[in-house]
């Protein structure tokens, strides 16, 4: 079984430049990286920036990589902690780990704090299957319990991603916790196409390959799933023992993408 384990820390070297296709979303970030890095602009106009920020979307559109840039871009440590995992602790474990991760980052602060899944602790209290999930909720609670007991001044930035913002707690979306949103969605065509420019970087492209046309023809793709695409086309080329990755190596890696997500859906229940 999985160890319950402590907040991971790191100096993230992710820039803005590292995410595409998310222009409607840029503007609240350039002003979440601002607030990170010169706070005190912000406190003398009397401006107070919010605690919490709820990333929202499906999987693989890129909330754990927002996060990680926005750290990366304000230059501030980033302590990460998937809230899953708080399930399988020992009772009381979650609710510490979750106590230790926010005393060390307000020491480190301005730093961010990045709970993944939130979903999987913050699931409304008193509707959960299988009955009082005591671990789950006191987690919950300790969540609460830091996010108001620091002051938006502090400089520490609470970053949550979730697919399920419809089961979260009401008592998580309050005023002074996560009370801004930022929804990812799956890309449109232009934003897969900048997305794949993002993944191409160190890819040597045949002239054949045309980026355009691979972003119409992967409708439904998130940047998980394009990221994907681009090293399966690589893979290929090794495979082929080709110097570079033509068109014929997208429209396999396309292939082989779509036929394997189609396998899963069938064996799912
Ligand atoms: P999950 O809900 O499954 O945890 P997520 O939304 O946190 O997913 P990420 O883990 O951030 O998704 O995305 C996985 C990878 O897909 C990223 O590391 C990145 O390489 C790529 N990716 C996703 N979205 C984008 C994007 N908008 N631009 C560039 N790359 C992206």
């Amino acid at each position: 079984k999985s160890k319950a384990r402590r907040a991971r820390k790191e100096t993230s070297t992710t820039t803005l430049d590292d995410v595409a296709g998310i222009e409607s979303a840029k503007r609240e970030i350039t002003e979440i990286i601002d607030f990170l890095k010169s706070p005190e602009r912000f406190r003398e106009l009397g401006a107070v920036m919010p605690k919490g920020v709820l990333l929202v979307g499906p999987p693989g559109t890129g909330k754990t990589l927002l996060a990680r840039a926005i750290a990366g871009e304000a230059e501030v440590p980033f302590f990460s902690i998937s809230a899953s995992e708080f399930i399988e602790m020992f009772v009381g474990v979650g609710a510490s780990r979750v106590r230790d991760m926010f005393q060390t980052a307000r020491k480190e602060a301005p730093a961010l704090i990045f709970i993944d899944e939130l979903d999987a602790v913050g699931r409304s209290r008193g509707a959960g299957l299988g009955g009082g999930h005591d671990e789950r909720e006191q987690t919950l609670n300790q969540i609460l319990t830091e996010m108001d007991g620091f002051e938006a001044h502090e400089n520490i930035l609470v970053l949550a991603a979730t697919n399920r913002p419809d089961v979260l707690d009401s008592a998580l979306l309050r005023p002074g916790r996560f009370d801004r949103k930022i929804t990812l969605d799956r890309p449109h065509k232009d934003a897969r196409e900048a997305i794949l420019k993002v993944h191409v970087r160190k890819v040597p492209l045949a002239s054949d390959v045309d980026l355009e046309a691979i972003a119409a023809r992967t409708i439904g793709f998130s940047g998980a799933d394009l990221k994907n695409l681009v090293n399966e086309a690589a893979l290929t080329a090794v495979r082929e023992d080709l110097d570079e990755v033509n068109s014929h190596c997208f429209d396999l890696a396309r292939d082989r993408i779509i036929l394997g997500e189609e396998r899963d859906a069938h064996m799912t229940p």
